[in-house]
């Protein structure tokens, strides 16, 4: 990334802004640091406290240890799995990514994690060349500490993973404040979202993604109290949501529908009808 950037300016990057402590929205950050001592991390006070806690889930520096620990196995399957396969575009896609894990697991190996050097409460405005930058902590969603970058000028709003082109991941969420925190960032006036992963979207996907979280969290109250059990709200629910958000949450081949309904409804589950 810091090379694309390079192709478009020379400039040095003096700010990086993490939204969010998940291992693949943050690693990288000593990259852009080594090329200028003085750059700024910025990140929500949360988000800062997440990425040394030893227990925060999927994407401190204690997560590091663990992905350096887990990459081997995962490496043995991808060699195994392409001894397997039979189809030759899949093959060469497999290959890729043993290629990528082989080549990550070793700058993990060597990694200096680079942590914030300043943090935002609730709401910072930069101004970096005439350009008017927004930081907005507007509650709690995809994790405590989601941080959402608006230029009011441009009209444009990156969010992290607390809106996405794809299915949302929930493990380390808050589903019922999720709801609330994005209609506190609709108020906003914006007209195109550059998500954490997928493509850019405009405003009215915030609209699809929402009404997927609160149709699901609707659906697993109403099932639970029905005395269903977890495997069933999984297939049940799964296929009630499908005519509405199927097709436009598999747009990609990751993060898709079906990969993850059955997760979701289980953390819904969790964390809404057992507040475990
Ligand atoms: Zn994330």
């Amino acid at each position: 990334m810091y090379q694309q950037i390079q192709g478009i300016t020379q400039k040095p990057v003096i700010k990086v802004i993490n939204t969010h402590f998940h291992w693949d929205h943050w690693q990288g950050n000593e990259s852009y640091a080594a090329q200028n001592p003085k750059m700024e991390i910025i990140t929500s006070e949360k988000t800062k406290e997440n990425m040394s806690k030893p227990d925060a889930g999927g994407g401190g520096v204690p997560y590091i240890e663990k992905q350096i620990a887990n990459m081997p196995g995962e490496i043995d399957k991808l060699k195994a799995d392409i001894l397997k396969e039979t189809d030759a575009a899949k093959k060469k896609n497999l290959e890729s990514n043993l290629q990528q894990a082989e080549t990550f697991l070793q700058e993990l190996k060597q990694m200096k994690p680079a942590l914030p050097t300043r943090t935002v409460a609730t709401t910072l405005t930069l101004k970096e060349a005439g350009r008017e930058i927004q930081l907005h902590a507007l509650g709690r969603g995809h994790t405590n500490g989601d941080l959402y970058i608006y230029l009011p000028k441009e009209k444009v709003v990156a969010t992290g993973d607390a809106l996405i082109d794809w299915m949302p991941f929930l493990n380390d969420g808050y589903p019922e404040e999720w709801v609330q925190t994005l209609t506190a960032l609709e108020k906003l006036d914006f007209t195109q979202i550059v998500p954490g992963h997928g493509d850019v979207q405009p405003k009215g996907h915030l609209a699809f993604f929402r009404g997927y979280l609160s149709d699901l969290i609707d659906a697993v109250k109403k099932a639970s109290a029905g005395g269903a059990t977890l495997a069933e709200m999984q297939t049940k629910i799964g296929d009630q949501l499908a005519p509405k958000y199927e097709a436009g949450m598999s747009k990609h081949t990751l993060g898709r529908y079906r990969d993850r309904v059955g997760q979701n409804v289980e953390m819904v589950h969790k964390k809404v009808v057992l507040k475990a």
